[in-house]
């Protein structure tokens, strides 16, 4: 499965990354995006998490069923 980035709407080659704004535990913002999108988000100081592409549940993130 091919992933989009939800910013630029290019595929997405290698790493994906979620990109996540949580004001006051309302979430403004959570998309896909690709690694330079990531890297825009991180320059703005927003949440980035790397998402590994393949089917498995990360332990630590338990927040998507
Ligand atoms: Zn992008």
């Amino acid at each position: 499965m091919a992933l989009i980035c939800e910013h630029c709407d290019q595929m997405i080659v290698g790493n994906a990354y979620r990109v996540t704004s949580e004001e006051d535990g309302i979430i403004l913002l959570d998309m896909i995006v690709c690694s330079i999108c990531a890297m825009e988000a991180k320059q703005l100081q927003l949440h980035t998490e790397v998402v590994d592409a393949a089917p498995k549940i990360p332990a630590s993130t338990s927040a998507i069923n």
